[in-house]
């Protein structure tokens, strides 16, 4: 193996860990790091962390903890350089300089322009090998949205959507039933690696569904649920609002939307937020992402119906679309899953890439990510 080879290795190992933070970390990004040795020109691993709930402790701290003296004369994988400025706890220059690490291996700058290249320049200062840029691209995507929240002020949004085989979402003032348990399991997994759920109103109040993540011993992995209400119809009696004590909720609203209703759903427990409307009339979309891209909010995995789908499509704001489509047909008229301004988006090629639909249990799954 090549030193080059080590470094991959061991970075796509921290990719890993940083992974398994992803909806829990936000306003911070998570990151992963693994701590090795080399002995008889094999690498061993001595250390390793990842960003822990909230953002604190990092995931260098977790690893330094972890390889205790081993860590003198080591080298690091970090998933992003390294923070530099003094904050509740010192940076984590300061600690791997104090550890005696050697060498530090880094995929990613990070995009904060206070921050940038401060880190790599305050540990290359110390003497410390510095090697960057190491699997950058894997680096960007397991951390586009901590990205996008920089670089764009908006989150990365993951949009789901389920038809039947006909195309329908829903019939009747009803959403249909539509996953098989393997896709719902799917959707409860992703729920847990985004900082929150969204959902239109229309869908609180045909489906009052829970929205938290019910996977046995993942109760407490449940994101923030989050819900477009133009006009706060939000039914006091809707699930989401009766535990709102329990799970956070929030609901973004317009800016003259009716201030004792606010009061009321205060009184639950709900945050509102009041954002602008567009030029129709209609929640502006994208000023509501960039309000909820300033209070810290990372990733969102969008649950809502066919019309705020359409809305996040059209606005660029979705990042990756999975389409679930089920093999039983409705057989008559019902609301259309995939509108025609949704429908043209996804099948242009300079928008979206679309992967081969693949199966999940009785159901097709289709991804299309959208083009950078
Ligand atoms: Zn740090």
């Amino acid at each position: 193996m090549t030193a080059k080879h080590i470094d991959e290795m061991m970075m796509r190992h921290a990719l890993t860990l940083a992974h398994r933070g992803l909806g829990h970390t936000w306003p911070n990004p998570s990151v992963g790091a693994v701590i090795w040795q080399m002995h008889n020109g094999e690498p061993v691993i001595v250390g390793r962390g990842y960003t822990q709930k909230g953002g604190r402790p990092h995931a260098e701290t977790e690893a330094l903890a972890m390889a205790g003296d081993a860590a003198r004369g080591a080298a690091i994988a970090v998933s992003l350089e390294p923070c530099a400025h003094h904050g509740k706890t010192p940076p984590c220059v300061e600690a791997l300089v104090k550890a005696g690490v050697g060498r530090v291996v880094t995929a990613l700058e990070d995009p904060d322009p206070r921050v940038s290249g401060e880190g790599h320049r305050i540990l290359r200062d110390a003497g410390i090998s510095v090697m960057t840029d190491v699997l950058k691209a894997e680096a960007e995507r397991v951390n586009q949205g901590f990205l996008l929240r920089v670089r764009e002020q908006r989150p990365f949004i993951t949009l789901k959507l389920a038809q039947t085989a006909d195309g329908f979402a829903g019939a009747d003032g009803k959403p249909l039933m539509i996953s098989c348990a393997m896709s719902k399991h799917r959707v409860h997994l992703a729920r847990a690696s985004h900082d929150a759920i969204m959902v239109g109103v229309g869908t609180i109040i045909a489906d009052d569904p829970d929205l938290t993540c019910r996977l046995p011993g993942m109760m407490h992995l449940s994101p923030i649920r989050i819900i477009i209400d133009t006009h706060l119809d939000t039914p006091s009696t809707a699930r989401v609002i009766e535990t709102a004590a329990k799970v956070p909720t929030w609901i973004i609203t317009a800016e003259d939307a009716a201030v004792d209703r606010e009061t009321n759903l205060k009184r639950e427990g709900v945050q509102v937020i009041r954002v602008q409307k567009d030029s129709q009339g209609h929640l502006d979309i994208k000023a509501a992402m960039r309000r909820l891209a300033e209070i810290g909010i990372t990733r969102i995995f969008s649950e809502g119906g066919p019309t705020l789908a359409e809305a996040l499509v059209v606005n660029r704001l979705s990042d990756c679309v999975e389409i679930i489509t089920s093999p039983e047909a409705l057989g008559r008229a019902g609301y259309v899953a995939l509108r025609p301004a949704l429908k043209s988006a996804l099948a242009d090629e300079k928008l979206f890439v679309a992967s081969p639909p693949h199966v999940m249990g009785r159901d097709h799954l289709q991804y299309f990510e959208r083009v950078r």
